[in-house]
């Protein structure tokens, strides 16, 4: 049952259309007044087929072709309107759906490659798309019709009124059969489009290291599997789809022949006349139509479901807290960790069944305090969970136990949104969207002055490399940043970083994670100098392997394996003799050494 809500959940943008299910439903009964007319004429001519005359034929021949262009005009109008509201709705539940993802936790992504996430804007959304619009609208017209025109052919005889509506009601019976082979095939042709997706995204996003390591075969390969796959899943699918087929449309066919049988006997027996045939097997297949699309809506109902598996879960996915949640968070005046324990949940790839997760703990028993106003510094080997001390203050995840606090409060009970604006982050991952520099540092906030953009440059170290770009401010910088080298992405990230504090003045917290490990000695130098006065006050998080990054921290949180072994400011932890840290930035000395 929950299934099928967030199935509808899914296609919901289609209540915003509702006047084109009205307005389709008036096209069709239109049309069904259209067959009965068009019935009604056919009667007329064959009941006075020996006695016709050339008045009768003409005026016959008319009405046999304005019912003929009426039809034209209601197709016509159905056909618009249809592609308007499948458009529509399509465009707008892509648009809920890309909302909806922003607002799912990182975990979501952990999980989930890119490539069925893509699938599901596409494949997956167009099934219930189909479903919502056509299939719905089909359940409004069709009883109607069925109504009327069985309704129409009683009162031409009783009999034959029976043998329609009796040979279309055995239809759905074709409903129950292979139906659970017919579902689990849906499900196969779905995981196999998915990995298809996925493989495609592999080698489009990293294209380079196909090239590099030359595995095009590979991959090649790969696809040769699925495709063989592929298509052996589609034929099974056709095959049983053909079975359910012929079972569904015997019922009518043997309706017809009965309905003939009934019509000659009848005819025989002087109770109705050639018109009257004529009628009923103009009709027969408008009574059945009805209950075959029924049919289709019911069959469409079940592959729809399964074949939109992985987007009836993404709305059942918890989604983060962007529309509720306490908003005054500002002036932070204090943010702790206590006793904060956390663990990524992964795919279980041990376990064939793919949905199973199991819990890595990462971080174990972390306590600090960030002091405000002032730098801190997260230091450890790599792996030892520094960028997720930062993820979980982005409130990315949440801790299995402990919290992480600002001004006392829980950072889960604040608006995610809210939370957020607060920081600011220079991180490892540089994403530099495909548009111009401009319209990255700038990410679409209009309260952003020329002069502001000019000092971020400069602070960053960036205005000469960007006045020296093809077109400046305005160089398109391509999918992922790929025509800027990686310091450049990186130096155009602290602009990014310093923008966006600018908005908050000094209230928000700055988080470095590695934001010089890409930049030669001399710009590093010139941007420690830089951060030294836009942000002399802030509240800074400092992530860098490079123990000159941190030299001027006022504190250090020394990681191993995720525990917190050691903590003070510099000056404590370099004067203790069996300290980690000192151990840690001798060992970095001794490397420089020898460098030079
Ligand atoms: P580095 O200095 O190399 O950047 P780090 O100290 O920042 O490392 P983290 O990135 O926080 O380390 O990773 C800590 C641990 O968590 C690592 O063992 C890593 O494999 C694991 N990890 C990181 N991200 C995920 C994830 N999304 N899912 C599962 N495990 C993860």
């Amino acid at each position: 049952m929950n299934r099928i809500k967030s199935f509808f959940k899914a296609g919901s943008p289609a209540l915003k259309y509702k006047w084109c299910y009205f307005a389709l439903a008036v096209i069709g009964i239109a049309s069904i007044w259209l067959d009965l007319a068009y019935a009604e004429v056919n009667r007329a001519l064959f009941s006075n087929i020996d006695s016709i005359t050339f008045q009768m034929a003409i005026r016959i021949v008319s009405t046999f072709g304005l019912i003929i262009a009426a039809q034209y005009i209601i197709g016509f109008l159905d056909n618009c309107i249809s592609t308007y509201f499948n458009e529509s709705v399509v465009y707008a539940m892509r648009r809920e759906l890309l909302k909806r993802i922003e607002h799912l936790p990182l975990e979501y992504f952990d999980n989930n490659h890119s490539g069925k996430i893509i699938n599901l804007f596409f494949s997956q959304l167009e099934t219930v798309k189909d479903f919502v619009v056509s299939d719905l609208q089909a359940l409004i017209r069709l009883p109607l019709s069925f109504l009327i025109i069985s309704g129409y052919l009683f009162t031409v005889h009783p009999l034959l009124g029976f043998t329609a509506v009796f040979s279309s009601v055995l239809q759905p019976l074709s409903n129950f059969v292979f139906r659970k082979n017919y579902e689990s095939s849906c499900d196969d042709v779905r995981i196999t489009t998915n990995n298809i997706f996925s493989v495609m995204q592999e080698v489009i996003q990293g294209v380079r290291e196909v090239k590099i390591n030359q595995i095009e075969d590979y991959f090649d390969r790969k696809m040769g599997a699925l495709q063989k796959c592929g298509v052996r899943q589609n034929l099974r699918i056709a095959i049983l789809s053909t079975i359910r087929w012929i079972i569904k449309e015997l019922p009518t066919k043997i309706g017809y022949l009965a309905g003939i049988g009934a019509s000659v006997y009848l005819i025989i027996k002087g109770d109705i006349g050639a018109g009257d045939l004529m009628v009923f097997i103009t009709l027969l297949s408008k009574v059945s139509e009805p209950f075959n699309g029924i049919t289709s809506v019911i069959s469409n109902l079940q592959s729809a479901l399964s074949s939109a598996d992985d987007l009836i879960k993404l709305i059942n996915e918890p989604a983060e807290n962007y529309d509720s949640g306490e908003c005054g968070i500002l002036p932070i005046e204090k943010i702790e960790f206590i006793n904060v324990d956390f663990s990524y949940t992964v795919k279980d790839e041990e376990n064939e069944d793919e949905m199973l997760t199991k819990k890595v703990p990462v971080i174990h028993d972390l306590n600090f305090e960030i002091p405000v106003g002032k730098t801190i510094a997260l230091v450890g080997p790599s792996g030892s969970g520094k960028s997720t001390v930062i993820r979980l203050m982005y409130g990315f995840y949440r801790t299995d136990s402990g919290k992480i606090t600002i001004n006392g409060r829980n950072i889960e009970e604040y608006n995610t949104k809210v939370l957020r604006s607060v920081m600011s982050v220079v991180s490892q991952d540089i994403f530099m969207f495909d548009g111009t520099v401009r319209e990255n540092l700038v990410l679409g906030r209009e309260d952003i002055s020329e002069e502001k953009l000019m000092e971020a440059l400069q602070y960053s170290e960036s205005y000469d490399f960007v006045m020296n770009l093809p077109d400046g401010l305005e160089t398109n910088l391509g999918e992922r940043g790929i025509k800027v080298s990686q310091g450049q992405k990186q130096r155009l990230s602290i602009a990014r970083a310093i923008l966006r504090q600018s908005l908050l003045s000094e209230a928000g917290v700055l988080i470095l994670d590695e934001p010089t490990s890409s930049l030669d000695v001399e710009t590093e130098y010139n941007f420690q100098q830089g951060i030294e006065k836009w942000a002399k006050n802030c509240t800074k998080i400092v992530i860098a392997h490079r123990l000159t990054t941190i030299r001027n921290a006022d504190y250090i949180v020394f990681l191993e394996d995720g525990y917190a072994v050691e903590q003070g400011t510099p000056s404590e932890l370099l004067s203790k003799t069996d300290s980690k840290f000192r151990e840690y930035w001798q060992k970095q000395f001794v490397f420089n050494e020898d460098d030079k």
